[in-house]
């Protein structure tokens, strides 16, 4: 016999008594009708459901609001189905994949015969209000394999993942008015619950991210419970798209990638370049002050000391085939170009009997690493397959960890938040399940980490399962100028190499002993780290970073001469500038200089030609002009470069 009623437990504890057959809808109802309109979906027991399903006896369910992160992602999902719907009803032969949330939106994969283009977008988008205006509720019903089968007779994507599908696994199929999806939900009420959505844009995606099967087409598209998240969202992707380095990267001839070099491989152009060379400067004067020495070595090496690593076989997917031998070596001999600096630092260490006096020894080198990654993951100079890292690897005695992981939460702050004014986060990430070496020495270097942040008094989070195959890691996270998290420096502890190496030091006690290692990365790669100084500055580079610092203006070919005076001054002190010689108006050489983002433009008039003065105009300074002696400009310029400087000081 049925029991008349079901308990359920609230958030708070609190019991509550409804009727059998009561579902999450109910709860809210019973709860108070302004939770009742609010609802989204219910989180019962862990899981979230459908609003609609009934509440089993004797679960915890809390009502998720828009206030839930987890309630967008059912809104957004919900959307992914509203989106398929039009699409159905536009182009009735689309087989559909899949559409789920997505971090900030939604998308749905379709096959059609022809890639969609903006104007289907349009009338997508005008489709899909339709469907939310007729407020079709979402239905969920349990189906046999069989039955699912029949249903989706005409879909072959659906079908194949129904075979995927455990033998119990629960099947469960949607409707929401002329459309049924296989899904397991959960979702909202009905589809006029998502008022505030935009489709973004589509682009070709293979079949479950697999080259070897069909593209299809992917419609992404964003959701919001409110208009003004879904606008604020519009803007920062409109502030987001101005900033984009690749773009960037073309305006100000920074880099660029060419299909004649191959995917994921960077030309860096001379201003690029110089930036680079900055940033490594810059660093290993850092370093240098600090105990590191430099080390450089080769991009090849025999396969076999990868094999010695442990880096193969577990990263072979992310490394680039073997190549034959040299000339003059045995058939059997393969080389590898690098993924990483690691086992050539170690045995630079190994090459000669250590004493534990020499600890830490700290081997830097700013490299060129290769890494196989597949094409479809490549994003500009954010995800490249050549890398140059600024790499070090620091071979200590144990009870040298924790000054040594505060050195480098200095070098950290010195970098990341004194010269680019950067709030920065750290997550210690622990063991992966993948990985090497037991689960002793694995406690060891995670306590180890962890009591350095203790007794630094450094806050952070733990990124359980996040740590490298070696060993336990700090990464350090920061948010550029628009909100966005990146990841930069890296602090990774590491008692496997040093055991597979048999590395060792002879100890006060005149015996052999085992150090410790610490790979580890500031800026993490060149490439990256400029990705993302590019959007994160937009393009306006302080002056010590900035390729060009200074553009001289004279406003007359008369000014000529003392404007190339003027440059010779800079250059003389160690300032980028160049004069603008072209027989154009002032007007446009400054709306140039502005376009390039030049910090500073010097306009040489004939009045500033005899005074041995320039008329400065700071970057983002307007139509301001400041008159300054030649010799105070250099100087007031230097001072900014020396202190690296993030606003200018004229
Ligand atoms: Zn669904
Ligand atoms: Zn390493």
């Amino acid at each position: 016999m049925a029991a008349a009623e079901v308990r359920v437990t609230l958030p708070d504890g609190s019991e509550k008594r409804l009727p059998a057959g009561a579902t999450g809808a109910d709860l809210a109802q019973a709860i108070g009708p302004g939770l009742a309109k609010a609802a989204v979906a219910a989180r019962v027991d862990g899981q979230v459901w459908d609003l609609a399903r009934r509440l089993p006896d004797g679960v915890k369910v809390a009502i998720l609001t828009d206030r839930d992160p987890q309630a967008l992602d059912v809104l957004r999902h919900s959307s992914a189905h509203v989106l398929a719907t039009a699409v159905r009803q536009l182009f009735p032969h689309a087989k559909i994949g899949f559409g789920p949330p997505i971090e900030d939106g939604f998308y749905y994969d379709f096959e059609v015969e022809r890639p969609f283009g903006p104007e289907d977008l349009e009338a997508i988008e005008k489709q899909m209000v339709e469907v939310v205006e007729a407020d079709y509720p979402f239905v969920r019903e349990e189906v046999s394999r069989a039955e699912a089968k029949r249903r989706f007779k005409d879909d072959p994507l659906k079908l194949e993942r129904i075979d995927d599908l455990g033998a119990n696994e629960v099947i469960s199929v949607y409707t929401d008015g002329p459309f049924v999806d296989l899904c397991r939900g959960p979702h909202v009420a009905s589809t006029g619950r998502i008022k505030h959505f935009k489709l973004l844009h589509a682009a070709g995606a293979y079949w479950r991210g697999d080259e070897r099967r069909q593209m299809l087409q992917r419609i992404y598209g964003t959701a919001w419970f409110t208009k003004e998240d879904l606008e604020s969202y519009l803007r920062r992707l409109e502030e987001a798209k101005q900033r984009d380095h690749r773009l960037l990267g073309r305006q100000l001839d920074l880099f660029s990638i060419q299909e004649d070099v191959g995917p994921g491989l960077i030309l860096w152009h001379p201003k690029g370049a110089m930036m680079q060379f900055q940033l490594r400067r810059f660093i290993e004067d850092v370093i240098l002050e600090r105990g590191y020495s430099l080390v450089y070595t080769p991009t090849l090496t025999r396969e076999e000391l990868f094999l010695r690593s442990g880096h193969l076989p577990l990263y072979a997917a992310n490394q680039f085939p073997p190549m034959a031998a040299g000339e003059g070596e045995s058939e059997a001999v393969r080389y590898r170009v690098k993924p990483m600096n690691c086992p050539m630092h170690i045995l630079i260490y190994a090459s000669q009997q250590r004493s534990y006096r020499d600890l830490p020894i700290r081997l830097a080198e700013i490299a060129n690493v290769y890494r196989n990654e597949r094409s479809g993951t490549l994003h500009g100079m954010l995800r490249v397959r050549g890398l140059t890292m600024d790499d070090a690897h620091l071979f200590l005695r144990e009870d040298q960890i924790e000054q040594e992981i505060f050195q480098l939460l200095d070098i950290v702050e010195l970098v990341l938040g004194k010269t680019f004014g950067l709030s920065y986060r750290l997550d210690l990430a622990t063991r992966p399940d993948n990985k090497l070496g037991t689960d002793a020495t694995w406690d060891q270097a995670e306590r180890a980490l962890e009591q350095a942040l203790k007794h630094r008094g450094a806050t952070y989070r733990v990124d359980q399962g996040g740590g490298a195959f070696y060993g336990p890691k700090i990464d350090i996270k920061f948010d550029d100028a628009i909100g966005r998290e990146w990841q930069g420096a890296t602090i990774q502890l590491d008692f496997e190499q040093p055991e597979r190496f048999q590395l060792e030091y002879a100890g006060e006690d005149n015996r052999p002993h085992r150090p410790v290692m610490i790979h580890r990365a500031i800026y993490g790669t060149l490439e990256r780290f400029c990705g993302f100084l590019i959007e994160h500055f937009a393009g306006a580079f302080p002056l010590w970073l900035a390729p060009e610092q200074v553009r001289v203006l004279p406003i007359s070919d008369a000014q000529i001469p003392a404007a190339r005076t003027v440059q010779q001054q800079l250059a003389a002190a160690g300032l980028r500038a160049h004069v603008d010689e072209r027989n154009e108006t002032l007007n446009y050489k400054v709306r140039d200089g502005e376009t390039h983002k030049v910090p500073y433009m010097a306009v040489v008039g004939q009045r500033e030609a005899d005074a041995g003065t320039v008329a400065v105009r700071a970057r983002g300074a307007g139509k301001k002009q400041v008159v300054l002696p030649v010799g105070e400009f250099v100087e007031k310029l230097r001072e900014e470069v020396r202190t690296r400087a993030l606003t200018s000081l004229v």
